[in-house]
């Protein structure tokens, strides 16, 4: 019988093992066969306070999980399954094991969106990549897009220029979400090109990713541009429709009550899960801290 069971091994899911193990709580973390959570696809994190020179985000991750793991947490490295939130101690299973825990911290974060168009679903990964530290580097000398006007549409292209011919980012506005440095910087290299008001209506293609039938938003005109590689930088969605009777918003993310409660009492979430705002891997790592010290407090019966 664990006193604490964390679901999910970002930021979030690491920081609570970290306050809750500190805090002397039997406490088991079910990672994931991939465990680490989004920045264990991305390349340089600048802004994560303590690292005046950045850090690579798989080593961030490393040392979080080493931290944890120092203080005591038992991690699992597979996949959850289920959990069975109706009667006391709560039941959360993994493929082969089922583990019993008087409280729960959700920390599953959020996966890739994708486009949904025609074409799109079967070429990745023959093509379609959502990760570029990941793939670009199949795609040297070659032409590549990136969808999206947020801070990923711009890290990933500046990611692609060290390895592609020209770099386009194709978004469905004339406005960014990226943040003005992101953009700045993405501008300034002469490989990154933009295609705006426009939006990828299918992906062309056999097997592999040929080209893409593009349609201008202000004038429906739809023409078809030959590419090699596509990255979609769209945003994420949040990893809650794996629990059941746990209340989400009308975009799946789930509901915090007071202080990181769920509606379930011994319940508690942290993380991009819940978090539609800020999505910073340190908020992520701050409402980790912030769910563990409520669920310390729960099992003490201290409101
Ligand atoms: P985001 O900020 O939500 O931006 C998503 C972009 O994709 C928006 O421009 C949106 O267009 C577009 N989009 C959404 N659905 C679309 C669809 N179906 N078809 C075409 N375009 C679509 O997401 P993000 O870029 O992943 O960033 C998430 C958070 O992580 C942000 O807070 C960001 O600052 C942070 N982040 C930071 C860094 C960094 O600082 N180095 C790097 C990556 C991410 P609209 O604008 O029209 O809605």
């Amino acid at each position: 019988m664990y006193d604490i069971i964390i679901i999910g091994s970002g930021p979030a899911g690491l920081t609570a093992a970290i306050y809750t193990t500190r805090a002397n709580l039997k406490t088991l973390l079910i990672a994931g066969t991939k465990w680490g959570g989004q920045l264990q696809l991305t390349t340089l994190v600048e802004n994560y306070p303590g690292f005046p020179d950045g850090i690579q985000g798989p080593d961030l991750m490393q040392a979080m999980r080493k931290q944890a793991e120092r203080f005591g947490t038992e991690i699992i490295d597979k996949d959850f399954l289920n959990a069975d939130f109706i009667s006391k101690p709560f039941k959360i299973s993994t493929v082969d094991t089922t583990y019993e825990g008087k409280s729960v911290i959700i920390a599953t974060g959020a996966d890739t969106k994708w486009l949904d168009v025609p074409g799109e679903k079967e070429k990745i990964g023959r093509g379609v990549s959502s990760c570029a530290p990941c793939d670009a580097f199949f795609f040297k000398e070659k032409q590549v897009i990136v969808v999206g006007g947020g801070d990923s549409a711009m890290e990933e292209a500046l990611v692609l220029t060290k390895f592609a011919t020209t770099v386009t980012i194709i978004h469905r506005r004339e406005d960014f979400r990226a943040s003005q440095i992101m953009l700045d910087r993405a501008k300034k290299n002469p490989k990154i090109k933009f295609i705006l008001n426009s939006e990828i209506t299918e992906v062309l293609g056999e097997t592999n990713v040929k080209a893409i039938k593009i349609k201008n938003n202000k004038t429906n005109e739809v023409t078809e541009m030959p590419i090699d590689g596509i990255f979609v930088a769209i945003g994420h969605m949040p990893n809650s429709s794996i629990f059941k009777g746990i209340e989400v918003d009308d975009k799946g993310f789930i509901i915090v009550k007071d202080h990181y409660k769920t509606n379930i009492d011994g319940v508690f979430v942290a993380g991009d899960v819940h978090d539609s705002h800020y999505k910073q891997a340190v908020t992520a790592a701050g409402f980790g801290c912030a769910a563990a010290l409520e669920a310390e407090h729960w099992l003490a019966g201290i409101e």
